[in-house]
């Protein structure tokens, strides 16, 4: 399924943008063969069995199988030249090496990227659609990738969670927008040019961030998957230290996740007050400020060089007061922290606004002076629509009028620049 695009542009003006590659090619459909991208090593030692390999290659056949799936990063089993012609024939008559429909690439003037991937429905309705956003800064490259598409948590002042919660994404999906991402970016330094991909100049994926569409920890399985296969050392190999997982506060799976793969953690905290976290992120009346906030101190391997980011959405007149910032700084004491303050992504329809510049920089100036540098994180790629909270699924696409409301308001700069 694998058809690279034609090469786009390097650079683009605002008004190409929306249509540089779009291109919906045929719906897609679930491969009657079962794909190997995305198996932990333990369940593709099980898939090689099941197809009669050897016990005593199977270890062998999987380290050959990773290193080109993960570090070459080839799609077909007729390019792993170091597996035998007749294992190869074997594998492509039960496997692929599965690559998701790739139907939109968005650039931005700022050179954030935008992915836009079609998946089979697995089950009843239509095919469904995510996006991945990649995001260059100074001496890194950040990809920010899904886990569901849609959200069942419903924070009020999140885009993706006014969605109807579709389905969670397999191992494979989320492992393939790394994947295709890179091929995209000609990332994979030991494989040929992928045909008609960009040139990064330089700039490479170095960071994983779980801050795309969905709640990462109510996929748990998957998404741990997904996470020590991006970490693993002979193939995507991400430190951990750059691989981040940011939860709205699934607290019993935090102390899980953490011992399981070691990433990052990231906490949406948003509010200082359980009554007001309870409208905006309203897991919070299950699991309570004071739950949440043990779960991050009893983090495995926190340390000042290992951090938890506690993200702060600024929402006009709602939790943007010295009082809140000075509130927020009380709270995270004693926990090894970083702080970041997001400017409110205005969507069509959502009930808020974002502060004005002075009421941003007076709340940062107060978690500054708490030792937390830099908080306030600048938006990227607001374009191509790539900022948090304004990721979608073709099931809740914007109408045209909306969409255009909001690229009016993205244009005139809105509140938060
Ligand atoms: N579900 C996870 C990860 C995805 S959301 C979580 O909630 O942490 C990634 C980040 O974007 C979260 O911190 C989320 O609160 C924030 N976000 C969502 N909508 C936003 C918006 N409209 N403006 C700014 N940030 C938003
Ligand atoms: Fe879901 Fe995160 Fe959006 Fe909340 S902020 S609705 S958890 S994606």
């Amino acid at each position: 399924m694998t058809r690279p695009l034609p090469a786009a542009p390097a650079t683009a003006t605002p008004d190409v943008l929306d249509e540089i590659v779009k291109r919906p090619q045929a719906v897609a459909t679930v491969d009657a063969k079962p794909s190997l991208l995305g198996l932990t090593r333990d369940k593709l030692a099980f898939a090689l069995s099941s197809i009669g390999v050897e016990d005593r290659h199977i270890r062998m056949r999987v380290n050959q199988l990773w290193h080109w799936m993960y570090l070459r990063g080839v799609a077909d089993f007729a390019s792993m030249t170091n597996v035998s012609k007749d294992l190869r024939a074997k594998l492509a008559e039960h496997f692929v090496v599965g690559r998701p429909e790739l139907v939109a690439e968005q650039i931005s003037v700022d050179g954030t990227r935008k992915w836009l991937f079609r998946f089979p429905s697995r089950g009843a309705g239509r095919p469904v659609e995510v996006e991945t956003v990649y995001i260059p800064e100074e001496g890194r490259g950040t990809l920010c990738v899904s886990s569901q598409v849609g959200c069942s948590l419903t924070c009020s002042f999140c885009h993706t969670g006014t969605q109807v919660m579709v389905r969670n994404l397999t191992a494979e999906e989320i492992v393939s927008q790394v994947v295709v991402a890179r091929e995209r970016l000609c990332d994979f330094p030991a494989a040929e040019k992928a045909e008609g991909a960009l040139p990064a100049e330089g700039r490479l994926v170095t960071n994983i961030v779980m801050m795309g569409m969905g709640e990462p920890l109510m996929n748990y399985e998957p998404v741990r998957d997904a996470l020590l296969i991006f970490a693993d050392g002979d193939g995507l190999s991400l430190s951990k230290r750059r691989i981040t997982l940011s939860t709205s506060g699934v607290v019993p799976l935090i102390p899980r996740i953490g011992a399981e793969t070691g990433v990052m953690l990231a906490i949406s905290l948003h509010a200082v007050r359980d009554d007001l976290r309870d409208v905006l992120v309203p897991i919070n009346k299950k699991y309570k400020l004071a739950e949440l906030l043990q779960a991050c101190r009893d983090y495995p391997g926190l340390s000042n060089a290992r951090r938890i980011t506690f993200e702060y959405v600024m929402l006009k007149g709602v939790n943007d007061s010295p009082a809140d910032a000075r509130e927020l700084v009380r709270l995270l004491r004693g926990i090894p922290a970083k702080i970041n303050l997001i400017p409110f992504n205005a969507w069509p329809g959502s009930a808020y606004e974002c502060p004005d510049w002075d009421t941003i920089e007076a709340f940062a100036e107060i978690v500054n002076r708490a030792g937390y540098a830099s908080p306030i994180r600048t938006p990227r790629g607001r374009d191509i629509l790539a900022a948090c909270g304004q990721l979608k699924s073709a099931s809740e696409r914007l109408k045209v009028a909306e969409r255009l409301a909001l690229e009016a308001m993205m244009a005139s700069g809105g509140d938060d620049d």
